[in-house]
């Protein structure tokens, strides 16, 4: 059982879009609201010449500061710059990303006046660290623990790149959970399924902004297990803006002969209209798109249909569907034995995603009662909770069951993938393989390990490889390795090897992690990650102390407007600090960011004035 601890932990739902978090206080779970009193905050980073901006703020610099403004990095955690996927949606950024060290996509921009590189875990560690002052604001102490949550489709790099994320952050991620298992612990709360003694077949449909999850479980008597997940980590509202976004650009070349596709600022004000577009057509049926001065000062107006914008995306629509049927069918459970179909995730309210889904099911209600955006952020709260301790009875007796998504084998002779953990395998689990030398007398022998359902080594994703030397020499097939494969609770893999007979155990852990960060990278991150946010801090001290000096010295020119003051003050005194208040206005005006001092000894200053024009008055 857990320990119990004193201090909060938290819930991140970290989405491509928007990121929610949430924690167990008043014996309920509380969504925490943002400084702007949101309940979600985007998950955007803008980098300027003296700041940085997360969330609202970094969202609203997008179109102005466009090339220094980074969304939707949850679509780079884990990946090659060489993927497929990278390189389709660096062409749709107006930032930058180049080809890091390892082929690791690096994210470039401009910040205080030099160029810089970030991996996407830094990034994403930036969401995580707002998401942490937003819940410490709220909470009144310190944060360390958090559940993070991560997309169930979501392979062993990318979920490595999150909790790396999480520790670049400063937080200790307690555990790194699924976001359909979260939403399936919201929904068997809000429900009361969860402490009910009939079983029932729930199938989480999540889609979100950049990831579509499904999952099959099995609910009841606190027992949340999960059967089967499916999903794509590369589909969401981000997609079908981009449809509506491709749509506009090649109607702007149509009709003005001029491609935008090429100016950041362009592309991503046509970006934010589409993404308004798409939501406002989820109620009604028709809209209309106006930028002004869109691209070499010609104003673009278009207007669209739902029909339209569901001709655009119906191909993506349907692939969701087949990810339902998948699902299901990997479970053997046929879809008449599915008792609740919940939806999870902003895009879910897309009425023809809604529509096919329910004629899937022949016309079963589809669930809607828990909220789209904040399920999952939630279920992260109420697992917090239950590993720190914390909660209810019911919360610390609850257990979640989780699979693996995909397969894991061993390359074996001919370049095919022996699997040793198929996909859907309940987790933690540990499996040990024997394997032989292939050559007479051979000296060492490297592993090669891959994830993926396919039969040829090539198709698949290689995770990493190692080798053990000095093996043990024999006529081929002699000498034997016991190699251990254990996917952690987080869906973490790790992998060694042992060869008996040379004396002793040789153990390699999985290293050569393919596009993962070293030790050292995490290390240098975690520091710079510290620096960046005590620069942060000293610049937000910095504009409070402005805005107090401002403060002060539009309450003094108040003050000396007051009929008062003008009739029983010396109208020398009363003159010198005019002056004095223009004098520091104007100072104001033109100020590049001083040292914090410098603007309360001037406050300090208007403050005496201010009580000896008070007193002369009395
Ligand atoms: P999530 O990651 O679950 O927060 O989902 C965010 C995604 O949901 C974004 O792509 C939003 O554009 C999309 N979304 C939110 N509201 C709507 C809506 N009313 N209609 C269509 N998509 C929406």
């Amino acid at each position: 059982m857990a320990e119990r601890s004193t201090t909060p932990a938290i819930g991140i739902d970290l989405g491509t879009t928007y990121s929610c978090v949430a924690a167990w206080r008043h014996d309920r779970v509380e969504i925490i609201p943002n400084d702007q009193g949101n309940r979600t905050t985007p998950s955007c980073v803008a980098f300027k010449e003296t700041e940085r901006f997360v969330g609202d703020a970094a969202k609203n610099e997008a179109t102005r500061n466009p090339t220094n403004t980074v969304f939707a990095v949850k679509r780079l955690m884990g990946r090659r710059f060489s993927d497929v996927s990278v390189q389709s949606d660096m062409k749709l950024w107006s930032y930058k990303v180049i080809d890091g060290d390892g082929d690791r996509p690096n994210i470039l921009v401009d910040y205080q006046g030099t160029q810089k590189q970030f991996a996407a875990e830094e990034i994403s560690a930036m969401i995580l660290t707002k998401m942490k002052e937003v819940a410490e604001a709220f909470l009144g102490s310190s944060i360390k623990n958090a559940v993070v949550t991560v997309p169930a489709y979501f392979n062993d790099a990318q979920r490595q790149a999150t909790k790396d994320a999480g520790l670049i952050a400063g937080l200790n991620v307690m555990r790194i959970m699924d976001e359909p298992t979260a939403a399936a612990v919201a929904y068997g709360f809000d429900s009361n399924d969860v402490s009910s003694a009939v079983k029932k077949n729930v199938l989480i449909f999540d889609l979100g902004g950049g990831t579509f999850d499904v999952s099959l479980l099995s609910i009841s008597c606190g027992v949340i297990e999960v059967k089967t997940t499916a999903g794509d980590t590369h589909l969401g509202g981000e997609d079908f803006d981009n449809c509506m976004l491709n749509h506009f650009v090649e109607e702007f070349r149509r009709k003005q002969r001029k491609d935008i596709s090429s100016n950041p600022r362009a592309l991503r004000r046509l970006k934010t209209a589409s993404e308004q577009a798409k939501r406002i057509l989820s109620t009604t049926t028709e809209t209309a798109v106006h930028l002004d001065c869109l691209y070499e000062g010609i104003d673009f107006y278009s207007a669209i249909t739902r029909a339209r914008f569901e001709e655009l995306n119906i191909d993506l629509f349907k692939k969701c569907i087949e990810t339902v049927k998948r699902c299901h069918e990997d479970a053997g459970i046929d879809k008449n034995d599915i008792d609740v179909v919940v939806l999870v995730g902003g895009s879910t309210r897309i009425p023809k995603v809604q529509q096919l889904l329910k004629d899937y099911f022949s016309g079963m209600d589809l669930c809607k009662s828990i909220h789209p955006d904040e399920a999952v952020a939630y279920g992260a709260a109420v697992q917090a909770a239950k590993l720190s301790g914390q909660g209810t009875e019911e919360i610390k007796n609850l257990v979640l069951i989780d699979v693996t998504p995909l397969s894991i084998g061993i390359e074996g002779l001919g370049d095919i993938t022996n699997v040793v953990i198929p996909r859907n395998t309940p987790i933690p689990v540990q499996k040990k393989v024997v394997r032989k030398t292939v050559v007479d007398f051979q000296s060492n022998v490297t592993f090669k390990i891959y994830e993926g359902e396919r039969v040829r080594s090539e198709d698949n994703n290689l995770l990493g490889q190692f080798s053990l030397y000095d093996i043990h020499r024999a006529p081929r097939g002699e000498t034997k390795f016991n190699v251990t494969f254990e996917i952690d609770i987080n869906g973490i893999l790790h992998v060694s090897a042992e060869e008996p007979i040379s004396g002793g155990k040789k153990q390699i852990t999985l290293i050569n992690r393919e596009g993962r960060l070293s030790k050292e990278e995490i290390d240098r991150m975690v520091h710079e990650a510290e620096r960046y946010r005590i620069e942060d801090d000293q610049f937000k001290k910095k504009v409070l102390a402005k805005n107090s000096l401002e403060d002060e010295a539009y309450s003094l020119r108040r003050l000396m407007e007051d009929e008062k003051v003008i009739s029983k003050v010396a109208s020398g005194y009363l003159e010198y600090t005019a002056g004095a208040v223009d004098k520091v206005i104007n100072w104001l005006k033109h100020d590049v960011p001083k040292d914090v001092y410098v603007y309360n000894s001037k406050k300090k200053e208007l403050q005496e004035m201010c009580s000896k024009l008070s007193e002369m008055s009395l």
